[in-house]
């Protein structure tokens, strides 16, 4: 509505020129230490401060071509899912939000599934992408992460999952919650198939992606400083109404208490992983259990002779009882203590005396 800002504005920058090829985001601070990042050194650096070691966020496809073997991987497809089951609304369609986010980050869902070699192994990588919907599992990543541990099992290479994530997508219900058994049901066939399941925890891995396949990993890889726990810090101490203690829910913390194995600074991520899966990967004979049939008959006369001990105690327990009790009571007992023998095809031996027996002492008294 203004002529100045309207005509005058805009011929003025076509004459001096819009100094668009000049991005504003050169320089950086870091959130920890508040240094000065140049952003051509802090991409050579893998995002980690050059001043502290604080570990910035990676986008997904950096993430993976910080740990494939020369950043090279080839894209494994995914099944579509069907989309938005509750046409669940909120302040915005949850259709809409997923195309925004499509829009975004040129992605189907938060997840990329990538096939290709860590140091020479071959390795399946499932990796969350933040930037979609904060990471959230919903069907569709639930599918990613079976895909990859079927891809897994097919080329017998070992399993990779990078969560980087907020947790089950609300927006899903019941139907996002059910991806925790699912993926626990992906990752159970590469375990069957005995190959190397690792899990590498970066910030945040949260709520019900940290509750499910996440923590169930042959080991357990975070990165420095990342946030890993089930439900917030706040929630837990309005919760408890207790402080919690300094690093709670840090990678560093859960170190020193036995939930991860090790942390691992970004650029040694890769070498790690693939000494990890080399050791992981030797080739392990089948099982095969020895005396398969002797043990099994064994363990068969142990349980039935245990059973006979058991009817010959009742038995005992019951011509006790009839004596003082009378004959009616004691027909009942014998009855129940018959049963169990009845089933099974066992020659009448001791235990059936013993009950005969108890049963003409309650007659005669
Ligand atoms: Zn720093």
């Amino acid at each position: 509505m203004n002529w100045l800002s309207n005509f005058i504005r805009p011929k003025i920058s076509s004459l001096v020129g819009a100094k668009k090829d000049v991005p504003d985001n050169l320089w950086q601070k870091c959130p920890s230490c508040d240094g000065m990042l140049f952003h051509r050194d802090l991409s050579e650096a893998q995002n980690v401060c050059y001043h502290c070691g604080h570990h910035l966020p990676v986008s997904v496809t950096e993430r993976l071509a910080i740990l494939f073997d020369d950043g090279a991987y080839k894209e494994i497809k995914v099944r579509p899912v069907p989309v938005d089951p509750l046409r669940f609304k909120d302040r915005k369609r949850y259709t809409d939000r997923l195309k925004e986010a499509q829009a975004k980050t040129k992605r189907a869902d938060a997840f990329i599934v990538a096939e290709g070699t860590i140091k020479g192994q071959k390795a399946v990588i499932m990796a969350f992408d933040f930037a979609f919907m904060g990471g959230s599992m919903g069907a569709a990543v639930g599918e990613a992460i079976l895909v990859g541990a079927q891809t897994a099992v097919a080329h017998k290479a070992a399993f990779v999952v990078v969560p980087s994530s907020g947790g089950a997508r609300m927006q899903e219900g019941m139907v996002s919650l059910m991806q925790m058994p699912r993926s626990i049901i992906a990752v159970n066939m590469v375990k069957d198939a005995k190959l190397p399941y690792i899990v590498l925890l970066t910030d945040p891995t949260t709520g019900g992606v940290s509750a499910s396949f996440a923590m169930v990993g042959d080991v357990h890889i975070a990165e420095p400083g990342a946030m890993i726990g089930f439900a917030g810090k706040r929630v837990i101490q309005e919760t408890i109404r207790e402080a919690l203690p300094e690093g709670f829910q840090t990678a560093e913390y859960l170190l020193q208490h036995g939930m991860i194995d090790m942390v691992v600074p970004r650029k040694e991520l890769a070498d790690t992983m693939g000494r990890i899966i080399e050791i992981l990967m030797v080739k392990a004979k089948p099982y095969s259990p020895k005396g398969k049939s002797g043990s099994g008959s064994g363990l068969g006369k142990f349980v039935k002779g245990k059973a006979n001990g058991a009817v010959e105690d009742k038995a005992k327990a019951a011509g006790a009882v009839a004596k003082k009790a009378g004959i009616a009571a004691k027909a009942k007992a014998i009855k129940e203590i018959a049963l169990p023998r009845e089933l099974s095809n066992e020659k009448p031996n001791d235990a059936q005396e013993n009950v005969q027996q108890a049963g003409q002492e309650a007659r005669a008294a």
